[in-house]
C-alpha cells in the first residue's frame, strides 16, 4: 500500500526548497517504483494568512494521518509582532507535541567537496559524518513547576526543572542504538552526571538499554567535554545521544562544523518511526522568492525519510549519492559558491540531483 506523505511547504524559501524535494520524490515514484502519495497543506505564516492560525485543524489532521511529514520552514518578519500563540513557530512545537515526536535526529555530514566551507581546518572536518540524537519532548524545557516567583525579601527568582522519567530516556536511547546499527556502531551518551541527579539516572538507563545492543560500542561523556571534543576532533563520534537542553546546543555546534546551513537535514521520530522531516534552516526571508536558496538540506531530509520511515535504505543512499554527484559537477548555490564553481539556482540544483539519481 502507498505510504502517505503530508507536504507542508510553509513560508519564505520553504515552498521553493520543498518543490525540489517533491521533484525527487516524484522521480522515485515514477522511475523506481516508490509507493507514496503526496498531499499538500498550509502551515505557519501561510496558514495564518488564510485561516488566522498557524496550524489549522485540516493540516493537523493530514499530518496525523500521514506516515511522514515533509516540512519546509516557517516564519517571517511579518509575523513577529503576533501574539506568541499565533506565531508560525508555534505550529512546529504543536506538530512535535501532537505527533509525539520525541527523538530528533540531526546528521552533520561534511561532503569532501565542501571542506573549505567549514571554519575548522579541512583535515579536522573533511569526511565528517556524525548523527546527533536529541531527546525532544522532555527535560528542562518542559519540566514543571516552572516560573518566576517572589522571594520573602521582594526579589524575584526564576526557576525551571530538569526532569527525565526512565521511559523517556529508554526510548530515545533505543533510537540512538538502532541508528548506530545502521552506521558506525558507536554511541556516545552525553550528560552531566558528575553534577546532576537527572544525568545520573540518564546514564544508568542508557547502560541498561545497551544490554540489548552489545554489538554497538557505548561511551559516556560530560557535556562540557563533548562541546570541546566536537571542535577538537569531531570525527571521533558516530552517534551522540543526549537530552533536550544539551542536544539543542550541541546539535547547533555540530551543524556549524559543516559550514553550511543549506546542507543540513533533520528528522523527528515517534516510537513507530513515523517522522517529520525538515531542513534545519529557517525561512530565510532575505533570499525568499529569488530562486537562489539551496534545496539540498530538504532533499537530504527526503533521504532521511526514505531511510527511517519508508525503509528504503537503497533509495536513501541513491539520493545522497546524487547530491554528491551534483556537487562533483561543480554546481553551487549562492551559500556554497566559491570561485571556479558553477553558480546554480534552486531549481537547477534540484534538476541536477534528479538527473544524477
Ligand atoms: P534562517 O535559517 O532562515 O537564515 C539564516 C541565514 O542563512 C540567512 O542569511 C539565510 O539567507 C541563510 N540560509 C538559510 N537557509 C538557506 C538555504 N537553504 N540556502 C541558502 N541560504 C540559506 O534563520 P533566521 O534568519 O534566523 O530566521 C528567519 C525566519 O525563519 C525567522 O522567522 C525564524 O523564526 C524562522 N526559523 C524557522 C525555522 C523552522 O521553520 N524550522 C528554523 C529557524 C528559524
Amino acid at each position: 500500500m502507498a505510504k502517505k506523505i503530508a507536504v507542508l511547504p510553509g513560508d519564505g524559501i520553504g515552498p521553493e526548497v520543498v518543490a525540489e524535494a517533491v521533484k525527487v520524490l516524484e522521480h522515485l515514484r515514477r522511475d523506481f517504483g516508490l509507493k507514496v502519495e503526496l498531499e499538500t497543506a498550509v502551515v505557519g505564516g501561510a496558514a495564518y494568512d488564510l485561516h488566522k492560525q498557524p496550524l489549522p485543524q485540516a493540516t493537523l489532521r493530514l499530518a496525523r494521518q500521514a506516515d511522514a511529514v515533509l516540512l519546509g520552514a516557517v516564519g517571517g518578519p511579518r509575523y513577529d509582532t503576533l501574539p506568541r500563540d499565533l506565531r508560525p513557530e508555534k505550529a512546529l512545537l504543536a506538530l512535535r507535541a501532537e505527533l509525539k515526536l520525541f527523538a530528533n535526529l540531526r546528521p552533520a555530514i561534511l561532503y569532501p567537496q565542501l571542506a573549505s566551507a567549514s571554519s575548522l581546518k579541512p583535515e579536522v572536518v573533511s569526511g565528517l559524518d556524525i548523527l546527533i540524537v536529541r531527546e525532544l519532548t522532555g527535560d528542562i524545557y518542559f519540566g514543571e513547576p516552572r516560573g518566576v516567583r517572589k522571594l520573602a525579601n521582594g526579589e524575584r527568582q526564576g526557576f525551571n526543572n530538569m526532569i527525565y522519567a526512565e521511559h523517556e530516556i529508554e526510548r530515545v536511547a533505543k533510537v540512538a542504538f538502532e541508528a548506530a546499527r545502521k552506521r558506525g556502531k558507536k554511541v556516545c551518551s552525553v550528560d552531566k552526571a558528575n553534577v546532576l541527579e537527572t544525568s545520573g539516572l540518564w546514564r544508568e538507563v542508557v547502560e541498561r538499554v545497551h544490554a540489548d545492543y552489545r554489538d554497538v560500542e557505548l561511551s559516556h561523556m560530560y557535556v562540557d567535554n563533548a562541546a570541546m571534543q566536537l571542535v577538537r576532533a569531531p570525527k571521533q563520534f558516530d552517534v551522540i545521544v543526549t537530552g533536550n537542553l544539551f542536544g539543542d546546543i550541541l546539535s547547533d555546534e555540530a551543524a556549524m562544523l559543516t559550514g553550511s546551513i543549506g546542507m543540513l537535514p533533520s528528522a523527528s521520530l515517534d516510537a513507530a518511526n513515523k517522522g517529520m522531516y525538515e531542513p534545519i534552516h529557517g525561512s530565510a526571508p532575505d533570499i525568499a522568492g529569488k530562486g537562489v536558496a539551496n534545496p539540498l538540506a530538504t532533499i537530504l531530509s527526503v533521504a532521511m525519510m526514505l531511510r527511517y520511515t519508508l525503509n528504503e535504505s537503497a533509495l536513501a543512499n541513491r539520493v545522497e549519492g546524487a547530491v554528491a554527484k551534483a556537487l562533483d559537477r561543480g554546481l553551487r548555490t549562492g551559500d556554497l559558491y566559491t570561485e571556479g564553481m558553477t553558480r546554480a539556482g534552486t531549481a537547477q540544483m534540484g534538476d541536477a540531483v534528479v538527473a544524477a539519481i
